[in-house]
């Protein structure tokens, strides 16, 4: 996906954050959840320390979806996060990598895919190419973390809940 793509997109998983964190960790300071969510969207391109273009190949210290697109590093990032590392929950660990994890949702339909089973070997589902469905996509991410945002208060006020 490009850039604008995974920005419009971390809208989403901003909104999801809040409504999944916020409720699994009450207190915690929801600005920042929904901010490190939405830069966790974009942190799989950012990490690799981008340093232009050579022609149409992406130059940058990691090249380009290896290592920081490789699904083994964000599910160390998540057990972190949920504390099963440290016995601590980190919240906003958290909130970053759920963007993380949106970040290579969106990248694996593309040809370029992502690596699988060894960070320098990639898989793609060759749905379609990284510009192409910015908008659906976009607006069905603001739907779920706008479902996910008022979930919890629907059921509450339905009587129920999770
Ligand atoms: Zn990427």
């Amino acid at each position: 996906m490009t850039k604008t793509g995974h920005q419009l997109t971390g809208l989403g998983a901003a909104l999801a954050a809040v409504g999944l964190i916020g409720g699994l960790y009450p207190g915690q300071n929801l600005i920042m959840i929904a901010l490190l969510a939405f830069f966790g969207s974009s942190a799989p391109d950012w990490l690799e320390i981008p340093q232009g273009w050579q022609g149409r190949k992406r130059l940058s210290v990691i090249p380009h979806r290896t290592w920081t697109h490789w699904w083994p590093v964000w599910l160390g990032s998540t057990l972190f996060g949920l504390g099963v590392l440290t016995a601590t929950p980190h919240p906003f660990v958290l909130a970053f990598t759920l963007g993380a994890w949106l970040h290579l949702l969106m990248d694996i339909p593309n040809p370029m895919g992502l690596p699988l089973w060894h960070p320098e070997r990639r898989v793609s589902l060759y749905l379609w190419k990284s510009s192409e469905h910015v908008v659906p996509l976009a607006l069905g991410s603001w739907g779920l973390g706008f479902l996910v945002l008022i979930l919890p208060g629907a059921l509450q006020m339905a009587g129920l809940s999770l």
